[in-house]
């Protein structure tokens, strides 16, 4: 994994090359990415400025982390339909409309629901890609050397994605709880 900056530069260009290659006719001249760290209900959004016809397709970067590309890649169609309906119509919905386009280009038909656990918890293994979500200070949590990835059997990491504080032992994990305070 490249360094947090750079891999969401690349899933914007992924995104962005990907898209050209969905077949609907958006003007992408018009058309802006972006990469949501907060986006807590969605896997991705697509916005409208009427006045401008500025598009934004947002792109929650913990649902990329927990689908992985094949899955996410449904995501950036579905939002390509809103993109579409809104340089068409002015105006996009999941009606009769946006379902049977979704349909054409095999999008999901429903906007995604993704609630991301506040914790990661992922294989110290950079080439294992094994993870699990929590939302509390359960015992992995708070001493994840206790525990094992559940594929490979490696040391497992715990990432606060708030902070993006992380750690791998009982010290760390106070260590980062100081650090994060308030915000935990
Ligand atoms: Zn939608
Ligand atoms: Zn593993």
């Amino acid at each position: 994994m490249g360094s947090g900056a750079t891999s969401r530069t690349q899933l914007v260009e992924r995104a962005e090359r990907y898209a050209k290659t969905v077949a609907l006719p958006i003007d992408y001249s018009t058309v802006s990415w972006e990469v949501s760290e907060r986006a807590r209900r969605r896997a991705g959004q697509c916005l409208y400025n009427p006045q401008t016809g500025a598009v934004t397709i947002r792109l929650t970067w913990a649902a990329f982390e927990a689908y992985g590309w094949e899955q996410f890649s449904g995501v950036v169609r579905h939002e390509l339909v809103h993109a579409w309906e809104f340089q068409q119509f002015g105006a996009s919905n999941h009606g009769p409309r946006f379902r049977q386009k979704a349909r054409e280009v095999n999008a999901p038909r429903t906007c995604e629901r993704f609630t991301d656990g506040r914790l990661a918890l992922s294989c110290a293994d950079e080439s294992c890609d094994w993870h699990a979500e929590r939302h509390r200070a359960s015992s992995v949590v708070t001493n994840p050397g206790r525990y094992r990835c559940g594929a490979c059997r490696s040391p497992l990491r715990v990432t606060h994605r708030e902070s993006g504080e992380s750690w791998r032992s009982h010290d760390g994990y106070e260590r980062a709880r100081r650090r994060i305070g308030e915000e935990w």
